[in-house]
């Protein structure tokens, strides 16, 4: 049975050219970047051509990129250094459909006595740009909030933030970590002052990551050590990763347009055809939204069901629901967005990426729907191929839920 992989958003396949350029590391090109000797200077070159090619994915300079473990790790760089940088500043913006890394950093610094706003979406996902504008203050430290979401692909207007942070003096950070590679991004003529990203999601390793820091913002290193990464990031650079990262970000300029036309088309494709199935939805706005990303619902059924299905049928995905063991919380994404639960119980996440084919679609196209009508079958909620919700069952909706428990 051949896998399809439609789970991209979690994690990507390492492009083979990816490997080649970094096996030379692990291998005779092993010298530390920092000595002095010919061993240290050709490992100092490859590192700094790995940084221009990651800078021209950016529209940045080169310098203006720091290296380090991963996409939690440059979230977690930006809100500190930003906190450390204006001690006197105690607030904190954000919104309520974060990645974890975000999230739960929010909920340490209340636990510290500093106030954080998450701001709300609406239905579609869509970031409540009134709220956002009335949280913001002179108290403010940051304003930090996602770029493309990783659940449901929206795109929070990015511009449109930063200009407004830019206007008030706020520092504004962006978790671009699905964004880089999917739309084209110019941060030379943007209101970013930081932005974080992970080599995994773009066909490098993981344990890699990147934050870009704006020449001239103040900046608190969150590793503190040695010299490198010019003293904002202590520790010996992860080269042969570095390098791989080179290789993925020059890819990933090279298939931009192939993202967005080629795997945005196959995406369509597939959404189009499941949305035939019956009681089906696409969460998330289908207009702004990143080119490889569906969230979809199949009401009345479990997400962890379909998923278990699927990937006997050899189709790997993810949900966005943990109905499971009595806890009642599907995503926080999702629920933030006001998806009843009987939709965000049974959503389903495909994300694609440039490995992904038509015949893939095909060949999904014709799983989904047996998959969905067994597990339908078995439905409470179910019945000769429509909705029964007479059936006197008492749904998560109603807080006290018999389907899950
Ligand atoms: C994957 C992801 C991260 C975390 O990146 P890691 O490299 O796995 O730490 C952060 N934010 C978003 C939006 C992500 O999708």
């Amino acid at each position: 049975m051949d896998t399809i992989y439609f789970d991209n958003n979690a994690t990507t396949k390492v492009d083979p050219q990816v490997l080649e350029v970094m096996l030379p590391f692990f291998k005779e090109s092993y010298g530390n970047p920092s000595s002095m000797h010919h061993k240290g200077g050709e490992v100092a070159a490859s590192l700094r051509q790995a940084r221009i090619s990651l800078a021209e994915l950016l529209g940045c300079e080169p310098h203006e990129i720091i290296y380090n473990s991963c996409g939690t790790e440059s979230d977690n760089t930006a809100i500190w250094s930003a906190l450390r940088t204006q001690p006197d500043k105690r607030h904190l913006v954000t919104s309520k459909v974060e990645h974890s890394a975000i999230i739960n950093n929010a909920a340490f610094l209340k636990r510290l006595g500093y106030r954080v706003t998450e701001v709300g979406v609406d239905r579609l996902g869509r970031l409540d740009m009134d709220e956002f504008k009335s949280s913001l203050s002179p108290d403010t430290a940051l304003v930090t909030l996602l770029w493309g979401n990783n659940e449901t692909g929206v795109l929070f207007p990015i511009e449109e933030i930063g200009q407004y942070c830019r206007e008030r003096g706020i520092v504004f950070h962006t978790d671009a970590v699905q964004t880089v590679g999917k739309i084209p991004i110019d941060l030379k003529n943007s209101q970013i002052d930081m932005l974080s990203l992970s080599g995994h999601k773009l066909h490098a390793p993981k344990g890699i990551g990147a934050l870009y820091v704006r020449h001239g913002l103040k900046f608190a290193p969150f590793m503190i050590g040695g010299h490198q990464e010019n003293g904002r990031r202590g520790g010996t650079e992860n080269v042969p990763y570095i390098v791989g990262l080179g290789k993925a970000a020059e890819l990933a300029r090279q298939r931009l347009p192939e993202e967005n036309g080629r795997v945005k088309a196959l995406r369509d494709r597939l959404e189009a055809g499941l949305l035939t199935i019956p009681s089906t939805m696409v969460n998330g706005d289908r207009e702004y939204r990143l080119p490889n990303t569906t969230n979809i619902s199949f009401e009345f059924i479990e997400g962890e069901s379909i998923l278990f299905h699927l990937s006997h049928a050899g189709i790997c995905a993810s949900s966005g629901s943990a109905c499971t063991s009595g806890s009642l919380e599907p995503s926080h994404v999702l629920r933030a967005m006001g998806v009843p639960f009987t939709a965000a119980h049974g959503s389903i996440r495909l994300s694609l990426s440039v490995t992904n084919t038509d015949q893939e679609v095909d060949q999904a196209l014709k799983i989904f729907p047996e998959v969905i009508k067994k597990l339908r079958d078995l439905s409470p909620f179910w019945k000769d191929g429509a909705p029964a919700l007479d059936n006197g069952l008492l749904t998560c909706d109603d807080g006290n839920c018999q389907v899950c428990s």
